[in-house]
């Protein structure tokens, strides 16, 4: 099946279902993709980090990691990853991120715009949309001052991570579309969904 693209600086919304294997694909390396899910049948029930580290008892996700939603329930195990460095303690990027680390560029809505937009068809508000699960996004941090840095992603063209739906979802997912984040140059993303 040939892969779904979207298109840098962009994001899509789109079903998957318990059982259903979502793979991330960062076709040119270096590319960040938010990744959100909400309960289909319920999308007061979203993905959650705070819940995800206290459970994982890390920050760093990878293999074998469940992402847990605000009810605790798993959402999406991590089943195979060939980066090894994603992030999920910052926001999607937005206007206000624009306004804060880049006054001197052309606003952009950014991932938090892109998957409001993508979310709204399924009942979802902007106040709904949680922390993302950011896909490839290098986020080291110092374990003694809790400083972090965001450095351009490790990930390489072609890279992949897939996560398996533990309940039907609705997954928001984007290119995204913030200068640091991305080693600086806007790709797109593409994803395939497997039985
Ligand atoms: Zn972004």
């Amino acid at each position: 099946m040939e892969p779904q693209v979207i298109p840098e600086r962009s994001g899509t919304a789109f079903k998957l279902k318990k059982g259903q294997t979502l793979i991330v694909i960062d076709p040119k390396g270096e590319q960040v993709a938010d990744l959100l899910a909400f309960n289909a049948d319920d999308i007061d029930e979203v993905i959650s980090s705070g819940r995800t580290f206290d459970y994982a008892e890390r920050i760093y996700l990878s293999t074998g990691n469940k992402l847990y939603s605000n009810r605790s329930n798993v959402m999406l195990e991590i089943v195979e990853d060939m980066v090894g460095r994603h992030d999920f303690l910052l926001t999607p990027c937005s206007v206000d991120t624009f306004d804060h680390f880049y006054p001197d560029l052309p606003r952009h809505r950014g991932c938090f715009g892109n998957l409001a937009e993508a979310l709204a068809p399924y009942g979802v508000t902007p106040a709904q949309i949680p922390t993302a699960f950011n896909c490839f996004m290098n986020v080291p941090i110092d374990g003694e001052t809790g400083e972090l840095k965001v450095l351009p992603p490790i990930s390489k063209a072609g890279d992949h991570i897939a996560l398996r739906a533990e309940m039907d979802l609705i997954i928001g997912l984007t290119a995204c579309s913030a200068p640091d984040s991305n080693g600086g140059t806007f790709k797109p993303i593409h994803y395939r969904i497997e039985a």
